[in-house]
This record gives structure tokens, C-alpha cells and sequence, in this order.
């Protein structure tokens, strides 16, 4: 019997491989990676693999010892639901249970396909590139003021080169955090050395240089575009795996895709939030670490037994700040300021009622991990405590 397979060897696919046998799963288990690598962890990509000070970030996981069939550089084509077969150039795969973990991909600048010195940064083969870039000490152009952006602008600072921030929209984390959270993050640019322009759109790129729509033209030895990542599932055209307008596969909240047997997980795959009362995409380590278990809970059961409804975690390290993230503020009607935005260290609350929904805490870990048990529990808040950095958000 061919057992479970799971397409996609990051955190996610090789997370679900691990619960699986962790929750008793005994039959066969098979884990196709397009990459040639041995499976491994993207944050340190930006952070201390970039930098050189790690030479890899591969998983510690003892796939023959935990019997994971790992098939590595096996592109997966596509799906034959009817016959449970997947496609690869190696040829075709049956699974009885499937796990779609694909990840996203990042998005690109169009028309900067081929230029020389234009990087991405989601791989390890592109950490790799950039390594001798950052040691050489060009002048750098980073398009997007995201996570990545950030964070990868705080690792050239950290090796010296000059670096300027190219952002579209009119301030950075313009998906992910309201203008009034994102203005003291903007100014760690300038305190880190690096020029920051918003409101400023690529018009092209070209080897040694980026042209800006305004007219400006900013020299450039290298040229790292993070604009975002979209779910990597093309290879699902035709397969009669639903999926939304972002791309992702639409699970549901057991993570049960549109086909019988078929699940989704991780920065590939959007779920219902019971307790959001939306839809969330989210493309976090957490969130790849947190699915794989529930999945493997419904395959091991055999029916759909545990429901996903996390609230959502992340973290980011940039200009030497430590910044944390848990809940989710879309449906908030208050926010709340702990501490003062150019100090050190403080927070934000974001209520809904009286209840805690989301918070984000800048070296504050103490304000992330007690916030975090506050949303979970859903109970009320008093805001003026809230409000107050000199007490605890949670009393012990
Ligand atoms: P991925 O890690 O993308 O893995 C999917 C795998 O599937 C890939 O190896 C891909 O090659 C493979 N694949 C795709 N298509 C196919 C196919 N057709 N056939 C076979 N294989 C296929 N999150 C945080 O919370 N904090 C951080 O500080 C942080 N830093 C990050 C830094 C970087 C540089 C990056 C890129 C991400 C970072 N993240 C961070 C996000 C986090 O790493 C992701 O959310 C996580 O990797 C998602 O895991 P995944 O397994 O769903 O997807």
C-alpha cells in the first residue's frame, strides 16, 4: 500500500512526516522535495546563514531512523486525484493519504527576470549567492520594506554595505501593521545607516542600477527584490484542488482539502479562523510547525478529529530589535500602547470588546508570551492595565 506522501520537504512537509510517526502512524511514509538539499529551516537564511555565521540551518531529523522514504530534487508535475497519483519527472507516485506542504514562492519584479546582480530570498541556493555579495560590500537596493526586506537590510548594514530601501506603498509593513504601528519601525532604517524611500516605485532594473518611476536612479551593486510570496500551487492546475484568489488551497478547518484524502498545510494552504471569523493565509514558521500536527492527528484517526485554530505567532530580528507577533488584528476595534515607541522596548494591544486579539511586542518577550495566553483564553482585559508598561499584562 503506498501509505501517506507528503509533497514539499520545508518546515511543514517534514513537520507532518515527523508527527506522523510521533502519533503512531506505522505505514509507509514518503516526503518529495523539488530542492536538492537536505530538508532545512528558512529564518536563519536572512539572519545568521546569510551572515556566514551558520554554514547550513538543515533540520536535525533522522528520517531513515524514523523510516521517512526522503526523495529529494523530485519536482512534483502534478495530480491525478481520480487514480491517487501524483506526476513527477522520476514518474508517477501513488499515495492513499496526500499532504500538500509546497510552500510560496517569492514574488518578482516583472521584467527583471534575467539581470544580473537581482536577487531573491527564500532558498538556500539564494542565501548562498548573496553570501559573497554581502561580503564584497556593494551598494545594496532592497526592494520591499516587508520582514524580509528588513531583515535582509539589517545583515548588509551588519556587513557593511550601503543600503538603500525601495518601497512602494507609503510606509514599510504596509500589509501588515496600521501607519501609526509601522512609523516608529521606520525610523530604525535611519538609525541602522540605511536610507529608507517610500512611496517609490520601480520602474527597472538594470545590471549596476534600479530606475525609480520619479526619475531617480539609484546605483547598485546588487539589487535583492522582497515584494512578498504567493502559495506555490500551479502545479494544481487541473487537479480539482479548490484554491482562492491568493493562490492558496482553500482547507477547511480540519486542513481537508476539496479531495477525499487530500490535505493542506503550511504557507501553501489558507484555512477558516473560528476565532477570527475569517479566512487566514498565513506564511509564518509557527504556523508550519503547529498544522503538521493537526494533520497528522486527522490522517492517524482516519477521520477529521482536530480542528486548526491557532493563534497565529511570529517573530522577526531586525536593526537589532527582537519584534514578536501573536493573534491577529483585522477584526480589532482598539489599540492599545504599552511603553513609548522610541524607546527600547514596548508593545502594542489590539482589543475587540474587552478582549485581548492580537499583540505585537518589541523586546518585550514577557508582554508576547503572556499576551499570547490572554488571546487564547479569550478573557476580558482591563485597558488601562494594558496600557500600562510598568505592570505585567497577565497577573501570575
Ligand atoms: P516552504 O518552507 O516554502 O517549503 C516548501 C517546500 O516545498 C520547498 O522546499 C519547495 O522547494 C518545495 N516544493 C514546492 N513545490 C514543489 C513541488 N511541486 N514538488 C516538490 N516540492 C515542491 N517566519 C517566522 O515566523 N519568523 C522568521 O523570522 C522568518 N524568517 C524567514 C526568513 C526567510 C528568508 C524566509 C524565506 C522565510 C522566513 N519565515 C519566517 C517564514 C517561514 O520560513 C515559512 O513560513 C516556512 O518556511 C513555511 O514552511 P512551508 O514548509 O510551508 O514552506
Amino acid at each position: 500500500k503506498p501509505g501517506v506522501v507528503i509533497v514539499g520537504a520545508g518546515m511543514a512537509g517534514v513537520q507532518t512526516a515527523v508527527a506522523l510517526r510521533e502519533q503512531g502512524w506505522t505505514g509507509p511514509l514518503t516526503l518529495l522535495g523539488a530542492e536538492p538539499h537536505q530538508p532545512y529551516d528558512r529564518p536563519p537564511l536572512s539572519k545568521a546563514v546569510l551572515l556566514g555565521k551558520a554554514e547550513d540551518s538543515a533540520f536535525d531529523v533522522d528520517f531513515e531512523g524514523l523510516g521517512i522514504e526522503l526523495r529529494l530534487g523530485t519536482e512534483v508535475t502534478g495530480l491525478r486525484a481520480a487514480d491517487r497519483m501524483l506526476d513527477t519527472e522520476a514518474g508517477p507516485v501513488p499515495y492513499e493519504v496526500l499532504v500538500l506542504a509546497t510552500g510560496a514562492a517569492p514574488l518578482t519584479l516583472p521584467g527583471t527576470g534575467g539581470v544580473p546582480g537581482v536577487h531573491l530570498l527564500r532558498t538556500l541556493d539564494d542565501a548562498a549567492r548573496l553570501r559573497p555579495v554581502l561580503a564584497a560590500a556593494p551598494e545594496v537596493v532592497v526592494v520591499g520594506a516587508g520582514w524580509i526586506g528588513a531583515e535582509f537590510a539589517t545583515a548588509a548594514r551588519e556587513a557593511g554595505c550601503a543600503v538603500t530601501v525601495v518601497e512602494a506603498a507609503d510606509r514599510v509593513l504596509a500589509g501588515a501593521l496600521p501607519a501609526e504601528v509601522a512609523a516608529p519601525m521606520a525610523r530604525w532604517y535611519a538609525g541602522a545607516g540605511a536610507t529608507l524611500l517610500t512611496g517609490a516605485k520601480v520602474a527597472g532594473i538594470e545590471e549596476g542600477r534600479v530606475l525609480l518611476a520619479d526619475g531617480r536612479e539609484l546605483p547598485a551593486g546588487a539589487v535583492v527584490v522582497g515584494i512578498g510570496a504567493r502559495p506555490a500551487t500551479d502545479w494544481l492546475d487541473g487537479s480539482g484542488v479548490e484554491r482562492g484568489p491568493d493562490g492558496s488551497v482553500t482547507a477547511d478547518a480540519h486542513l481537508r482539502t476539496s479531495l477525499p484524502g487530500v490535505y493542506a498545510v503550511g504557507d501553501c494552504a489558507s484555512f477558516p479562523s473560528a476565532r477570527y471569523g475569517t479566512r487566514l493565509l498565513v506564511h509564518h514558521w509557527d504556523n508550519a510547525l503547529q498544522g503538521p500536527r493537526a494533520v497528522a492527528a486527522n490522517i492517524v484517526a482516519g477521520e477529521a478529529v482536530r480542528a486548526y485554530d491557532p493563534v497565529p505567532y511570529f517573530w522577526s530580528e531586525q536593526f537589532g530589535r527582537f519584534v514578536q507577533y501573536a493573534g491577529h488584528h483585522g477584526g480589532a476595534d482598539a489599540l492599545l500602547w504599552r511603553g513609548d515607541p522610541d524607546g527600547d522596548g514596548w508593545s502594542v494591544c489590539w482589543l475587540r470588546g474587552d478582549a485581548l486579539v492580537a499583540v505585537l511586542a518589541v523586546g518585550r518577550p514577557r508582554d508576547l508570551a503572556q499576551g499570547r495566553k490572554l488571546i487564547e483564553s479569550g478573557a476580558p482585559v482591563d485597558p488601562a492595565r494594558v496600557a500600562d508598561p510598568a505592570v505585567p499584562l497577565k497577573s501570575a
